[in-house]
């Protein structure tokens, strides 16, 4: 992905280079498109992936309702999330998680059965242990380490459990409110421990 999007640039840099109309510049574009179709086919065959996978470990996958038209206007993000937005900005997979949040979000809808959508406030900077909040607890973008009980984990590890603790809470909340029995609560929420991309 990485070769392929500087291979991108660097097209997208010729193309601009070469004189309108001309010969040169249709044959660069043409190659140009060549390689944003087969961006595109990788980010697919990505996501189905990452899906097929999720789905096949619970019924019910947990995900943040992340800001994404915050992500992809700037790399500095939103002073809710700031570390994690920069973070992928920087990252090898900037691509795919730039803009395929959605499309990864839409294909586990229809993969798994049973897809909850949990506010994205705090929880890459809440310990999942004792439940302090602090934007500091998050030392570097893979890195965890609680200042009030000194828990420490992968930020992703201690974000996807309070993910997926906000889901259950919400998962319970409906059931009280519904009716509809106990068991959608035991679902397996495999993700946040199992996860393995
Ligand atoms: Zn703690």
């Amino acid at each position: 992905m990485k070769r392929l999007d500087a291979q991108a640039r660097r097209l997208q840099r010729r193309l601009s280079r070469r004189r309108k109309g001309s010969k040169r510049r249709e044959k660069a574009k043409r190659h140009l498109a060549k390689v944003r179709r087969k961006i595109a086919n990788k980010r697919q065959n990505w996501h189905h992936h990452v899906s097929r996978k999720l789905a096949g470990k619970a019924g019910t996958v947990a995900v943040e309702g992340l800001n994404v038209k915050g992500m992809t206007r700037s790399a500095k993000g939103t002073a809710e999330e700031p570390g994690t937005m920069v973070a992928q900005k920087a990252g090898t997979n900037r691509v795919i998680l730039d803009t395929g949040w959605t499309a990864l979000k839409g294909m586990l809808e229809y993969k798994a059965a049973n897809v909850i959508v949990v506010p994205a406030m705090n929880t890459s900077r809440k310990c999942h242990e004792c439940g302090a909040v602090e934007a500091a607890n998050r030392r570097t973008r893979d890195d965890f380490g609680c200042l009030a009980c000194g828990h420490a984990a992968h930020a992703d590890l201690n974000a996807a459990k309070n993910i997926r603790d906000r889901a259950l809470e919400r998962l319970a909340a409906m059931n009280e409110t519904s009716g509809a029995g106990v068991s959608a609560r035991r679902e397996a929420f495999a993700l946040a421990t199992s996860y393995d991309p």
